[in-house]
């Protein structure tokens, strides 16, 4: 069933690989994103099941993704209904606002998706990179989670659940969330062995075919 999904992995930048590898060893089919693909005004984008945006640097991402016209036909297939999950800089580019490490507002470019404030670096320095366990609902618990220069949502609507919480400089903060058809998680789960949080999106995109929920 699952092996029927095509998922669009946006490839401009960042750890889209891993992500395709993920995917596919969840028996998905996956195509690598990396310009407009077409005129309609979600621009081809409406052919697949779902779209990843991965980690990586969202200031860049956010500016190749205005320069190749992606900006609107993504927000246009996330409005219809399309599932789209956003790791780490892909949470970020899926906030509606945006927050430098210190708090201070950031003017990058993002699709604006998710009813919630990102601080971007949000570990700092001292703890950049860690790994550590979290519960995550809907995909079956404890799991092993890297995070890696990790945004955390610092606020947010009422419309995003939290699935999961870590331990940060802010308390305990949303690692993991859900609004309706978007999922995203401040950690990387493309680069450990767990495919849970795949699964559990995969799951979303089979839900969509069946004409459930979106923004
Ligand atoms: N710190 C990066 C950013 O602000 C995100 C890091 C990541 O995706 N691993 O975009």
């Amino acid at each position: 069933m699952v092996g029927a999904l095509h998922i669009g992995v946006l490839a401009l930048q960042g750890a889209f690989r891993e992500h395709r590898l993920a995917l596919e060893s969840c028996g998905a089919k996956v195509t690598e994103i990396r310009r407009r693909p077409g005129d309609s005004a979600c621009a081809g984008l409406e052919n697949f099941d779902g779209i990843v945006l991965p980690g990586g640097e969202s200031t860049v991402m956010g500016r190749l993704l205005e320069e190749e016209g992606l900006l609107e036909p993504l927000r246009d297939c996330a409005r219809m209904g399309m599932p789209v999950y956003g790791s780490c800089a892909g949470l970020i580019l899926m906030c509606r606002e945006v927050e430098d490490a210190d708090g201070s507002p950031m003017k990058q470019p993002v699709l604006g998706l998710l009813d919630a404030r990102v601080r971007r670096n949000a570990f700092g320095r001292q703890t950049e990179s860690f790994e550590t366990r979290l519960d995550v609902a809907g995909a079956a618990g404890d799991m092993e989670a890297m995070f890696i220069r990790a945004p955390l949502i610092v606020s947010h609507g009422p419309d995003v659940e939290v699935l999961s919480l870590v331990d940060g400089p802010l308390g305990r903060s949303p690692a993991a969330v859900r609004q309706g058809n978007l999922l995203a998680t401040s950690f990387h789960p493309e680069l450990t062995a767990d495919r849970r949080i795949h699964s559990f999106f995969l799951n979303l995109c089979l839900d969509g075919r069946k004409g459930a929920g979106s923004i």
